[in-house]
């Protein structure tokens, strides 16, 4: 496999790429997560690079850069894919299993969330394998800051307009 070109061997492929279906600019996602989280390869799959389509209303999940690779749905999948769910519990951390709910019910509970410092312990330990389980491809602390802060600004509108 001297021609494989993934994001790894450095081939020079576009940082991003539309995707397919809505032409939504897609990240480059690593060959190796794709073809750990698809359920079932396809024989004769071409060794290009692939992008995560992270849009919540498309279907579509990984697509090639060449156009004869592929295109991989939620149902190709193994795992939900969080920035496409809108049930819960949404998947935010793949390695250690936390979902939208976790952290937000832990911040309800104690005022403030542990989730990302937890997870900040385990990445360092070397515990977590983002690219093996989670459909990005990368780490999920950036997701789990982000939860936080859609919560906090929720409960702030929330308060404020109690206050009036
Ligand atoms: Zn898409």
């Amino acid at each position: 496999m001297s021609d494989c070109c993934s994001a790894k061997s450095g081939c020079d492929a576009p940082a991003v790429a539309p995707c397919p279906a809505n032409g939504a600019l897609s990240k480059k996602v690593d060959t190796l997560t794709v073809k750990s989280l698809v359920r079932q390869l396809p024989l004769g799959m071409p060794n290009t690079q692939y992008y995560f389509c992270e849009a919540r209303d498309c279907d579509v999940v990984y697509f090639g850069l060449d156009s004869r690779a592929p295109i991989f749905r939620r149902a190709n999948l193994l795992v939900r894919v969080g920035a496409k769910a809108t049930k819960d519990p949404i998947p935010i951390c793949y390695c250690f299993g936390f979902s939208r709910n976790d952290i937000e019910g832990e911040i309800a509970e104690t005022g403030r969330s542990t989730v990302a410092e937890r997870i900040s312990a385990e990445v360092k330990a070397g515990n977590c394998a983002c690219e093996l389980k989670n459909p990005s491809g990368r780490c999920c602390l950036g997701g789990v800051t982000q939860v936080v802060k859609d919560y906090e600004r929720q409960n702030e509108r929330a308060k404020v307009a109690g206050e009036r």
